[in-house]
């Protein structure tokens, strides 16, 4: 598997930490690259979407013509996961002008709907799809607010929806990497598959 890491702004190295991981568990050799340029996403498997500030990361991968190799990525049906300001960026509307977003999940999300940085907080997250609760860290995390046809709701919190999956794409509002746990990666990248207990 060769999984690219969007790497324009944000955090890489624990989300390539995890990528690895899940490819130990499937026994499987992983590669992972990190893009800033474009040329890079077509050669890869798997594409990772990672938290940060989505305002700075949509207008760099829409100047870098990163933007319309993911959409590409997606509509050849290969996995991509998003986290958190990845799944604002991937969302059909952030409603903030300065987001401009992939449509990759048929998602309208609020951003920051969970509070500032010190309202941050990790809780025990119901999945669907995995057999015991995810602990999911939440960092200005943004809410979904509406769905799509086409998406699951795979977690909510607090009645809003925080974990789904719209076709290859799988977005989530917390932040998978920072804990040791790659389940939500395995959920996204490896879908053909039950997911393993810890
Ligand atoms: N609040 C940030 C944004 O709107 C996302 C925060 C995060 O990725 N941890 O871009």
């Amino acid at each position: 598997m060769k999984a690219g890491v969007i790497a324009v702004q944000g955090d890489v190295s624990e989300h390539a930490d995890a990528i690895r991981r899940v490819g130990a568990r499937r026994g499987e050799e992983t590669t992972v690259v990190e893009i800033r340029e474009s040329g890079i996403v077509p050669e890869c498997d798997v594409l990772l979407v990672p938290g940060g500030e989505s305002t700075t990361i949509s207008g760099l991968l829409h100047r870098e013509g990163i933007a319309g190799e993911i959409r590409s990525h997606v509509a050849a049906n290969k996995p991509v996961l998003a986290t958190c300001a990845g799944l604002i960026v991937c969302s059909r509307d952030a409603k903030d002008d300065r987001v401009d977003t992939l449509s990759a999940i048929d998602v309208s999300v609020d951003r920051n709907a969970f509070g500032r940085q010190r309202d941050s907080f990790e809780a025990p997250l119901d999945v669907e799809g995995l057999e015991d609760p995810f602990p999911a860290v939440f960092i200005r995390a943004p809410a979904i607010d509406e769905v799509g046809e086409s998406v699951e709701v795979l977690a909510s919190w607090d009645g809003r929806p925080v974990c789904v999956r719209d076709g290859p794409v799988v977005g989530s509002a917390f932040h998978p990497e920072l804990t040791d746990d790659p389940r939500i990666h395995e959920l996204a990248f490896a879908p053909e598959r039950e997911v393993e207990a810890r």
